[in-house]
């Protein structure tokens, strides 16, 4: 079967009622591929500590008081949750900019799972309150093919039966999986 073909599979598992993917995938996953895949494994493999606090070492947290009165929570399909502006754009906030890769495709996978699943496009606005900063994510060709290659690639990294190799990452003094990798 073809990278191209794992997609399409998925997509249509997730628009039949009458079928489930095998990874449901969700916005932490594709967070968790950009930033370490072995990190993603343990998760998606029920070696589970405290995603909370993780994130919130690595400055990831969503920031739950930042544009309280402009945005809205949904819940999708129990397990996509994402925020939307009165202006209709998808909202991802974040406390830090510094994992900037990993919060835009979290956000791209939003809008895109949105399209693909259920026929609804939106825009998206990345923000970062405590640095005043804000810009704006788009679904084009580009991005597609990025959030294509991270579905195959979540795909890819939770179906295998041990842990990605070790490789010591920039982040791995503030994750929780530490003890597992290092010690
Ligand atoms: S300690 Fe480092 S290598 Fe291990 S899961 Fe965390 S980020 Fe990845």
């Amino acid at each position: 079967m073809s990278s191209t073909d794992v997609v399409e599979e998925y997509i249509q598992d997730e628009r039949d009622p009458s079928r489930s993917p095998s990874v449901p995938i969700t916005g932490l996953m594709v967070q968790y591929y950009h930033v370490c895949k072995r990190e993603l494994w343990f998760m998606a493999n029920g070696i589970d500590i405290d995603r909370e606090t993780t994130n919130i070492q690595r400055g990831t947290h969503v920031d739950e008081t930042s544009y309280g009165t402009s945005r809205r929570s949904f819940m999708i399909d129990n397990r996509i949750q994402l925020d939307i502006l009165d202006s209709g754009d998808v909202m991802e906030v974040k406390v830090s900019s510094a994992l900037e890769k990993p919060a835009r495709m979290q956000l791209l996978f939003y809008l895109w799972y949105l399209r693909e699943i259920h026929d609804i496009d939106k825009d998206g606005v990345l923000a970062y309150p405590t640095e005043r900063k804000r810009e704006s994510v788009i679904l084009d060709e580009t991005s597609t093919k990025d959030v294509e290659s991270t579905v195959r690639g979540v795909l890819d990294v939770v179906g295998r039966d041990s842990p990605p190799q070790l490789e010591k990452k920039p982040y791995c003094g503030t994750c929780l999986y530490q003890d597992l990798c290092w010690m």
